[in-house]
C-alpha cells in the first residue's frame, strides 16, 4: 500500500501541470532589421517550405501590422517589441539622442559603468540601462524564479541588449575589425562561456570572408532594378556596386570583418551562433520557458548601402529565408516540434531611394539641414536678440538653452511656439509640434499620435518637425527610415508553434501588442509599461 502511494505520488509529480503543458519550452523572438512588410510578398515565390513560408503556412500571418510611433530606428524598434510600449514609456527615444541633463549625446546601448567582455576594445560597454521598463523576458524570469533563461543575440549591440532585457543571463554582440567574434559585457557575465570562446576561436567566422556573389543566376532576379544604377554605394575599393563582392580583398578597406556586416554572411552568423546557443545553453530542456531572441541586423546595413530595390537586398532575403530554415530545424531537433514559438517582425521599415522615386516622378527628396539650421539661427538673433539659444538639434527635435531663456526672462512656452510658427514655413516641413503641446494635449489619431507615443517628455526635444514624406537626411543613395509614414511603419509580423492558430489578419496590429501576446501566451505579467493588447485571434 504505501509503495503503492509512492508510484502515484511519483506519477503526479512527473506529470507536468495543464498549465506548464500548454506553455512552449522555448520562445523566439527574431527581428529581421529594416524588414518592409513587402519583402514577404515581393521574394515570396522564390522562398523555400522551410524558413518565412514556414511560418506563414503553419502559423499566424498578422498582413496590417505597424509601428505606432515616431521615430522609427533600431533602437526604439528593438525596445518596443520586447517591452510591449513605445519610447513615450520605455524611454529609448532613439539610437543617439542629446540628453538634455548631462547636456551630450548619449547612445541607448551604452554604459560607462561597465566593462567590455571578450575584447580589448571599448565596444562592450554596453548594459540595457537606458530602457526604463521591462521586456516579456523579463517578466519570464521574474514569473520563473529566474528559473526561465533569457539570452540576447545580435550582430548590432543594441538589437541583441534590448531585447534581452534587464535580468538577462546573456547578450552577446558581433565585434568586427580585426577581431572577428562575439563579445559581452560585465553587465552580464565576467567571463565568455567555453561554447562562446570556441565558437569564437573556430574557423566559422573568418570562412566568410568569401565571395558575394548571387545565390541563383542573377538574370533571374526579377524582384529588383538593374544592378548596376545610379542609387547604390557599395564597398570601397570597388568601382561598381555590381555582383559579385570579393570580401577577402574588399575586407581591408572597409573595416576588416566589419565588412561581412554588410553581407548576408552577418545573418548566416547569427544563425550559426543562435544555434550553438540553442545546444550549448540547453534552451527549452526543462519545464520552465526560456527566451531566445535573435536580431538579423545585416538587413539593415544592406538595405542603407544599396537600397530597398536593389539585387543586393533580393538576394540577401531569399539567403535570410535560408539561415531562417536552419534556426528551425536546430529546433525541431532539439527542442522539438510543437514545444517552441516563434514570433518574427522587424524594428522598422525603409524608404525606397529617393532619387530613384523622383526619377519615376513620385514626391521625394533630400533636407538641407545646415540650411535650415542657418535661416533659424538668424530668425532667433533677429526676435530674441540673443545667440545660443538652440543647444541641440538631432533626431528632427531642437533642444533650447532652458538656462538661457530663463536668464533673459524669456518664457519657454512662447519661445517654444514661435519656433514651431517660424520652422513650418521652411521647405518640406510638414507639420511641427512644441513640446508643450505634446505635453498638454492627447493626440490619439494620424501622425499627431504617432509623434505623441514617440514623445517622452523627460528625454524628448523642445520642438518637434516632420517633415514630408520621402524626404529624408541622408545621402543621395541607400535607403534609410525614420518617419511615420507606411512604408517606415509597415513590417511583417508572423507566430508559429507551439499555442498559435494558423490564419491570417488585414485587421490593423500594432507593435506594441507583441509583448502582452506573448506575455498572455506563456501566464505571465505583462511587462510593466505595456500599453499593446494581447491579439487573441492568434492564439489557441
Ligand atoms: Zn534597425
Ligand atoms: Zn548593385
Ligand atoms: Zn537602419
Amino acid at each position: 500500500m504505501k509503495y503503492l502511494i509512492t508510484l502515484l505520488l511519483a506519477l503526479v509529480l512527473a506529470t507536468p501541470s495543464v498549465a506548464q503543458e500548454k506553455k512552449p519550452k522555448l520562445v523566439v523572438g527574431i527581428v529581421v532589421d529594416q524588414m518592409r512588410y513587402d519583402y514577404l510578398t515581393r521574394f515570396e515565390d522564390r522562398f523555400g517550405d522551410g524558413g518565412f513560408k514556414r511560418m506563414i503556412n503553419e502559423g499566424f500571418n498578422c498582413k496590417n501590422n505597424h509601428y505606432n510611433y515616431i521615430p522609427t530606428y533600431t533602437g526604439p524598434g528593438h525596445a518596443s517589441v520586447f517591452t510591449g510600449t513605445t519610447p513615450k514609456t520605455h524611454g529609448i527615444i532613439a539610437n543617439n539622442w542629446y540628453d538634455k541633463y548631462e547636456k551630450k549625446m548619449v547612445y541607448c546601448a551604452e554604459d560607462d559603468t561597465v566593462e567590455s567582455v571578450g575584447t580589448t576594445s571599448s565596444d562592450g560597454k554596453m548594459s540595457p540601462q537606458r530602457m526604463k521598463t521591462t521586456t516579456f523576458a523579463d517578466e519570464n524570469r521574474l514569473f520563473t524564479q529566474m528559473r526561465g533563461k533569457s539570452i540576447g543575440i545580435s550582430v548590432k549591440d543594441r538589437g541583441a541588449i534590448l531585447p534581452a532585457g534587464h535580468s538577462a543571463n546573456a547578450a552577446y554582440w558581433f565585434r568586427g575589425k580585426s577581431e572577428g567574434k562575439f563579445i559581452s559585457s560585465t553587465y552580464y557575465m565576467k567571463d565568455l562561456p567555453e561554447w562562446v570562446k570556441e565558437f569564437n576561436n573556430s574557423k566559422k567566422i573568418k570562412s566568410y570572408l568569401k565571395e558575394w556573389n548571387t545565390l541563383y543566376k542573377i538574370d533571374t532576379y526579377k524582384e529588383s532594378g538593374s544592378d548596376l544604377n545610379d542609387y547604390e554605394r557599395g564597398f570601397t575599393g570597388k568601382k561598381t556596386a555590381t555582383f559579385p563582392y570579393d570580401l577577402k580583398k574588399l575586407n581591408r578597406l572597409n573595416g576588416g570583418f566589419d565588412i561581412l556586416k554588410s553581407t548576408p554572411y552577418g545573418n548566416s552568423i547569427v544563425a550559426d551562433f543562435a544555434i550553438e546557443a540553442i545546444k550549448n545553453e540547453a534552451l527549452g530542456k526543462d519545464e520552465y520557458t526560456d527566451v531566445l531572441t535573435v536580431s538579423f541586423s545585416s538587413t539593415d546595413y544592406i538595405g542603407h548601402n544599396f537600397g530597398v530595390n536593389s539585387k543586393e537586398i533580393e538576394d540577401t532575403y531569399l539567403r535570410l529565408d535560408k539561415d531562417l530554415e536552419r534556426i528551425f530545424k536546430a529546433l525541431d531537433r532539439r527542442v522539438g516540434k510543437g514545444n517552441y514559438t516563434v514570433f518574427l517582425t522587424s524594428d522598422h521599415g525603409a524608404v525606397n531611394v529617393p532619387s530613384y522615386l523622383k526619377s519615376v516622378k513620385i514626391p521625394s527628396g533630400y533636407l538641407n539641414n545646415g540650411e535650415a539650421k542657418e535661416q533659424l539661427k538668424a530668425f532667433m538673433v533677429n526676435k530674441f536678440k540673443a545667440e545660443d539659444l538652440i543647444e541641440n538639434v538631432s533626431n528632427n527635435q531642437i533642444f533650447l538653452n532652458r538656462e538661457k531663456i530663463k536668464s533673459l526672462g524669456l518664457d519657454l512656452v512662447e519661445v517654444q511656439e514661435t519656433i514651431v510658427n517660424e520652422i513650418i514655413n521652411y521647405k518640406h516641413v510638414y507639420k511641427v509640434f512644441s513640446a508643450h503641446a505634446l505635453s498638454t494635449n492627447e493626440y490619439t489619431t494620424g501622425i499627431e499620435a504617432l509623434l505623441h507615443n514617440g514623445f517622452n517628455q523627460k528625454r524628448s526635444g523642445d520642438i518637434l518637425i516632420i517633415p514630408d514624406p520621402a524626404y529624408i537626411s541622408y545621402s543621395l543613395t541607400g535607403s534609410t527610415h525614420g518617419s511615420g509614414l507606411n512604408y517606415d511603419t509597415h513590417v511583417p509580423l508572423l507566430f508559429f508553434g507551439k499555442g498559435i492558430k494558423h490564419g491570417e489578419t488585414y485587421k490593423k496590429t500594432v507593435i506594441p501588442d507583441i509583448a502582452p501576446t506573448i506575455s498572455a501566451l506563456l501566464g505571465i505579467s505583462f511587462p510593466n509599461g505595456a500599453s499593446g493588447q494581447p491579439l487573441e485571434f492568434v492564439l489557441e
